[in-house]
């Protein structure tokens, strides 16, 4: 989204991409309202998935609780939006090498050079988009940012259609655990845990193992389930717990979206805060593009940042209040407490459903 407003702004853009043109990065495609909102438009029919946009159920397993909202958010297909959003920046001017990997970044004369896959290449700023593998932190000599470790596979399962849950069980994760409807009968079903957390070590006989909880939860509900994968994926979730932990760059290398750690550590939302990180440093870059003739000093790259994490105001208190949400979620007290504020929070109808009714299938 940036490349495609900086092209348009009379910049020549390259996007590296290590995978192909149908890559696909581990997601479960919902879309936040933020997310739509920087978006501007809604993505074509082919992005879309059915329920378009599905109500969220919470299932807090510690509490016995069970409520129903609407989050409004929009269900796609993460490939599929992915790819729109390149043609798109190409339609506007952006080249993509596709199957190059950034490997290492460094400093000349002639500002950053980056060694790739594919050879050499030269730039005066380089935005940093590489996700939970952050490049440019790994280079620096900034811890990396803290993580829960995900798994996801698809599921068909005889559940309502159009089910989304929110799972929260103790026993289970730290986290959280979800079921994301993709049409149909078919469902995504993950969960997240505490890195190097005994329930995800030694599963090569039964990578489902991962997910056992849930599936016995499933079970107990009444739901048949069949695993269409034969193994659920894994990625890293930025987790951030403090502000500070966030990463900027420096000069000239500029991080953007999960790069530089802003994704919510209570939801797992990240594709907002790229988009709004990406309109932000298009938009900085856009104003300063006179001084980028000559290699970014430290003095640019700190004026850069003060107007890129300005333009990012409202992203950046969102994280800081899903910092809090995250915190309070994590101890079954507190989130039980915490969730009587939903209603008010959200300023719509928070829906109380029987937990007893919801378990009579199992009966
Ligand atoms: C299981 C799971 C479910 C999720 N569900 C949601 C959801 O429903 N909604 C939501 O908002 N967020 C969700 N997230 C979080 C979201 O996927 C990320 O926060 C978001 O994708 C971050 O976007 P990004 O552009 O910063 O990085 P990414 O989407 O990770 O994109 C990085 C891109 O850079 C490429 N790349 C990486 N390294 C290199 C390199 N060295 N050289 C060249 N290319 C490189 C990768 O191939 C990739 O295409 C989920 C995450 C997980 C793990």
């Amino acid at each position: 989204m940036s490349a495609g407003l900086l092209a348009r702004a009379g910049f020549d853009v390259l996007l590296l991409e290590s995978g192909g043109p149908d890559n696909d990065v581990l997601c479960s495609g919902l879309l936040n309202p933020e997310a739509q909102a920087a978006l501007g438009v809604s993505p074509p029919a082919h992005v879309l998935r059915d329920p378009l946009a599905p109500l969220l159920q919470y299932h807090d397993r510690d509490n016995c609780v069970r409520l129903e909202y609407d989050p409004r958010y929009v269900n796609t297909s993460r490939p599929a939006f992915d790819a729109w959003l390149r043609e798109e920046a190409q339609a506007q001017g952006v080249k993509i090498h596709y199957e190059t990997r950034a490997k290492r970044i460094s400093h000349d004369e002639r500002g950053i050079s980056l060694a790739t896959s594919a050879g050499e290449l030269s730039c005066r700023v380089l935005l940093d988009c590489t996700g939970w593998r952050a490049l440019s932190r790994k280079q620096s000599e900034r811890r990396p940012a803290p993580a829960v470790h995900a798994f996801q596979g698809t599921i068909t399962a005889d559940l309502p259609p159009g089910s989304m849950w929110a799972i929260f069980d103790s026993a289970l994760t730290d986290y959280y655990a979800w079921i994301v409807p993709k049409g149909g009968q078919r469902f995504l079903l993950g969960a997240g845990y505490l890195q190097a957390s005994e329930v995800t070590r030694d599963q090569a006989d039964n990578p489902w193992g991962k997910l056992t909880r849930m599936l016995d939860y499933l079970d107990a509900l009444g739901c048949s389930v069949e695993l269409e994968d034969a193994k659920p994926l894994g990625s890293p979730i930025t987790t951030p717990t403090d502000m500070r932990q966030l990463w900027w760059g420096e000069r000239g290398v500029v991080p953007v979206g999960e790069a530089s750690g802003m994704v919510s550590p209570s939801s797992g939302d990240g594709i907002s805060f790229c988009l709004q990180g990406g309109i932000s440093i298009a938009q900085t870059l856009t104003q300063f593009r006179s001084e980028l003739s000559s290699p970014v000093s430290e003095d640019l790259h700190r004026r850069i940042l003060r107007r890129y994490l300005a333009g990012m105001a409202p992203a950046l208190s969102e994280l800081r209040f899903n910092i809090l949400k995250a915190r309070t979620a994590a101890d079954p007290l507190w989130r039980n407490a915490a969730v009587r504020l939903l209603p008010l929070f959200l300023r719509r109808p928070v829906q109380h459903l029987d937990w007893a009714a919801g378990h009579a299938r199992s009966a």
